[in-house]
């Protein structure tokens, strides 16, 4: 069985951990190789971080034009192995194919963006600040930046980060999820193809032991999280008590309003999008359904015409809709939850548990479920569920609505659905989230835009992607010149 390797300072190398971990494809159970894991990646961390550190002395004095132009060569490998890789996710993930092909051109987006980085790193300038005194900030790399990801979109994330990372002069290291290393190790391929400078960019493997060097080690000056909560809290609070700096974005529990006047076609097909989509296994997936005034009745019978219908099944067979969850504990830890939710009053309207899929009855199958009347005092009503559940909530008006939500600890997204103008414009600007939807069912930033998220959905200033990259990615100097006329002489 291949044992992964790491790609440190231009070269693939074997980690200096023995122990593995089985990389499972959840549809199957088939192993699909092996993947580093234990103390000794630390090791392999440190070798990262001092090439990388090395790397980036000279690739910060490189212009920033010259710096982009791997990345479009980048963006065309991407797109010529796009089907390659689209498959590796759905094997080692579970998503379907058209969902690991709209991951990747997420990823592809942030690549084109940052290729704007010649422009997005113009300075500012102020003639005259006092007579014969200038004034100007410069943006400068950080250093050595690493990124440490989660494994429900393991084509996508990294891109969050990466290419303004190094189109700022900084080298970077990527740390994918053990659990689904497999696409990162071929786009690490790729890479390695778009004439980098050695050390520009390094993937080291394992899980807490690399993530805990990657927060000590003194060469690496900036980390980028994406995760569950209590791990962006251990590390956001680990990295600045280490002097880094630190964009952390955690887990969510996406609350949808659905008015009376919403458009119910439309809105009930998005919506069972957005809970459903990959599986429920996404940061910006819709959770809890709240429904306002006396139309429910109708647009619950949508919304469950609308997940019952949904095929579930392995990602790469042509028509599912609906792949399998990550792991056998994150199907059991579902189902848990699910029976939780009943036990605390809540109605099982359509129970998904228990599926079987004909040729793939090993897989982590959840179906579509739905528990209704869940009641607002319970756990199942806070909780990441992470799986295909969708929660339905009845409440009076937008105002109980907006109260409830923003009593949540959570604050990735909120969305309402609605026809009505003077709604959605109190929602958007009283609901406490980062990313909101009118009419939307996942509020995905563009990559022009951040990854927004409140609360205990991030910790931190500046988000991934677009200019708050290039200003995560980057420390200000500002400089005041003083140059008088009389002191130079006349020629
Ligand atoms: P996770 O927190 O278990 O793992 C994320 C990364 O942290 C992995 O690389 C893992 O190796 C590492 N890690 C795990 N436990 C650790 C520990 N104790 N100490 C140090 N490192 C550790 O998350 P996951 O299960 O891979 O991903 C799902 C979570 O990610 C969900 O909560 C989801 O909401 C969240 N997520 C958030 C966003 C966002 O933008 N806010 C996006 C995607 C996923």
């Amino acid at each position: 069985m291949e044992v992964l390797q790491n790609y440190i300072n231009g070269r693939w190398q074997a980690s200096r951990e023995k122990q593995t971990i089985d990389i499972i494809n959840p549809a199957t159970q088939v192993c699909m190789g092996q993947v580093p894991c234990g103390n000794d990646t630390a090791i392999d961390v440190a070798e990262a971080a001092e090439a990388a550190a090395r790397a980036q002395r000279e690739w910060a004095e490189m212009p920033v034009m010259q710096r982009v132009q791997p990345l479009y060569r980048l963006k065309i490998l991407l797109e010529t192995h796009l089907e390659d890789l689209a498959e590796t996710i759905t094997r080692e993930c579970g998503k379907t194919k058209a969902e690991s092909i709209g991951e990747l051109q997420r990823a592809i987006e942030n690549v084109e963006t940052a290729c704007a980085s010649p422009m997005l790193l113009q300075s500012e300038f102020s003639e005259n600040i006092t007579r014969g005194i200038d004034e100007f900030m410069i943006r400068q790399p950080v250093g050595v930046c690493a990124c440490i990801v989660p494994f429900n979109f393991p084509g996508m994330i990294p891109f969050w980060f990466l290419p303004y990372a190094i189109a700022c002069g900084n080298s970077f290291i990527i740390k994918p999820s053990e659990k689904v290393p497999l696409t990162m190790q071929k786009v690490m391929g790729l890479i390695d193809q778009v004439g980098l400078p050695p050390g520009v960019v390094n993937l080291v493997h394992g899980s807490r032991a690399s993530v805990d060097a990657l927060l000590e080690h003194p060469e690496i000056k900036a980390i980028s999280f994406v995760g569950s909560t209590s791990v962006a809290r251990y590390i956001y609070a680990k990295g600045a008590q280490n002097g880094k700096r630190v964009q952390a974005q955690g887990g969510a529990k996406n609350p949808v309003v659905i008015l009376p006047d919403a458009d119910l076609e439309t809105s009930s097909r998005i919506i069972t999008d957005s809970v459903y989509g990959c599986a429920g296994q996404r940061c910006l997936a819709a959770s809890n359904i709240l429904l306002i005034g006396d139309e429910q009745g109708r647009v619950k019978d949508a919304l469950y015409e609308a997940a019952k219908s949904r095929k579930t099944g392995y990602g790469l067979v042509d028509g599912v809709e609906m792949g399998p969850v990550i792991s056998t504990e994150s199907k059991a830890r579902i189902e848990r939850l699910i029976d939780l939710g009943v036990h605390e009053g809540a109605k099982l309207l359509l129970d998904g548990r228990n599926a079987a899929v004909e040729g793939f009855e090993t897989g982590n199958f959840i179906r579509p479920t739905i528990l209704e009347n869940v009641p607002l005092s319970g756990e199942i009503i806070r909780t990441e569920l992470f799986g295909p559940v969708m929660s339905l909530v009845n409440l009076p008006t937008v105002d109980a609505a907006l109260e409830f939500i923003n009593g949540n600890l959570y604050g990735n997204m909120a969305c309402l659905f609605t026809s009505s103008g003077a709604n959605a414009r109190k929602f958007r600007n009283e609901v406490k989230a980062g990313n909101v939807g009118i009419n939307i069912g996942v509020a995905a930033p563009m990559a022009q835009f951040p990854f927004s998220g409140w609360n205990d959905s991030f910790f931190g200033d500046l988000h991934g992607q677009g200019r708050h990259a290039i200003e995560f990615f980057t420390q200000t100097k500002v400089v005041i010149e003083r140059w008088p006329k009389e002191w130079s002489r006349k020629f």
